[in-house]
């Protein structure tokens, strides 16, 4: 069969492939600690799954207006003016099917083919597949772990040409879970007017980050910055939303329009009755994203802790969003268990193979020195996990 060279171009998501290889074990009845997922393991809240059911019983099931209904864009801008001093008018807002489906929106309403686009690795799988889909070009800049994993203006300005396009930026960060203070970001935001280049910012976890520190929007730190940022978050990761598919764009009025319409040829409107809950989850109590917040913080201080004690990994305490991307390199190019482990991949089988523990590969994310473990899940499964990395490492 002859496929589009679009298709062939794509890379399957590691994280979804070792998120089906834990289903299929313990579909198996094998015992897996999966530490691969990328989503909250918390039930969302009540008040939004009512709001949900109070849609259907009222028949709100038709159509919406492509880029959302009025009430949620309403409520998407009270939040960003409430949480991050932010003024926008509905029409700078456009919801979208999760954050994944507005960066597609953002990233086809801005690259022509051939344009290069910035992203600092470690980075989400998923930017350089939707750069590709655009027929446009990733231009991966990566970034040490001695910097915190934060990319600098510097490291991005000796890989900008006449081409570069747009910044893909995401604080907090997945996977490496840096967040980005506010001087670092406003360096970055004179690069981007510098080079006029678009500020695709992934604030996802914006909600996610712990110790006491707050999400800087890049939005908030010039005007001028904020006519050329496309703001992206969801209800997905902060109110544990991830299957019902909202996420949403604020960004200057002609490219909302324009995201407006490429989506309403795509898939129309974003789900009405995800809608609904969605706008339950923007305008109710902050009280159950609180306490997913503080759970997740007591879980990224056991699991850092415990892997950082482990031989062979070494790992700071990430920020924010709820992964530890720990550095694996002491094992490479050592044998264990008869097998040489040659990189990322050779290590999760390992550890898949020897201790039943699923985790992602870092080569996905663009560093082949790491493994990734997220701790959306339960603090007795992480305990247990760690456990029997502990003991497959000791026995091999
Ligand atoms: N951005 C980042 C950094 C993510 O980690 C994810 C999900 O894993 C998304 C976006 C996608 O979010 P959504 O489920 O709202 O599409």
């Amino acid at each position: 069969m002859r496929l589009a060279q679009r298709v062939r171009a794509i890379s399957p998501s590691p994280t979804l492939a070792m998120d089906a290889r834990a289903k299929e074990l313990a579909k198996q009845g094998v015992d897996v600690v999966n530490f691969s997922v990328g989503e909250p393991d918390f039930d969302t809240p009540i008040h939004i799954r009512e709001a949900a059911i109070a849609a259907i019983r009222e028949g709100f099931t038709r159509y919406t207006p492509a880029g959302g209904i009025p009430e949620l864009k309403q409520a998407v801008c009270a939040r960003l003016a409430r949480d991050q001093g932010l003024e926008y008018g509905p029409e700078e807002i456009v919801v979208s099917v999760g954050a994944k489906h507005s960066l597609y929106n953002a990233v086809m309403a801005v690259c022509d083919p051939g344009d290069e686009v910035l992203i600092p690795a470690p980075y989400w799988v998923t930017y350089p597949e939707q750069v590709k889909l655009a027929e446009a070009v990733p231009v991966i800049v990566p970034v040490g772990e001695d910097q915190g994993f934060r990319v600098t203006a510097a490291a991005l300005a000796e890989r900008v040409t006449p081409r570069t396009r747009a910044l893909i930026l995401n604080s907090p960060n997945n996977p490496s879970g840096a967040v980005y203070g506010r001087e670092e970001l406003e360096a970055l935001g004179e690069l981007v007017l510098a080079h006029d280049l678009w500020l695709i910012s992934d604030e996802v976890y914006e909600k996610l980050v712990y110790d006491g520190r707050r999400h800087v929007s890049p939005a908030t730190l010039d005007p001028a910055l904020r006519a050329r940022t496309v703001l992206v978050n969801a209800v997905s990761k902060t109110h544990a939303m991830t299957g019902w598919r909202i996420g949403y764009a604020a960004c200057p009025r002609e490219l909302a329009r324009a995201m407006t319409e490429l989506q309403g040829h795509v898939t129309s409107n974003p789900t009405s009755i995800a809608q609904r809950a969605a706008l339950a989850a923007l305008t109710g109590p902050d009280e159950p994203v609180e306490a997913m917040r503080e759970e997740f913080q007591r879980r990224r201080d056991y699991m850092a802790s415990r892997l950082a004690s482990i031989p062979g990994f070494a790992c700071g305490v990430p920020e924010g969003a709820f992964y530890v991307f720990a550095n694996i390199s002491r094992f490479l190019g050592r044998t264990r268990a008869g097998r040489e482990l040659k990189d990322s991949a050779d290590v999760a089988e390992f550890l898949l193979e020897k201790a039943r523990v699923v985790t992602v590969p870092g080569a996905g994310f663009g560093s082949d020195l790491h493994l990734r473990f997220s701790y959306a899940t339960a603090r007795d499964r992480i305990e247990a996990g760690l456990n029997r990395v502990e003991e497959a490492l000791a026995r091999s």
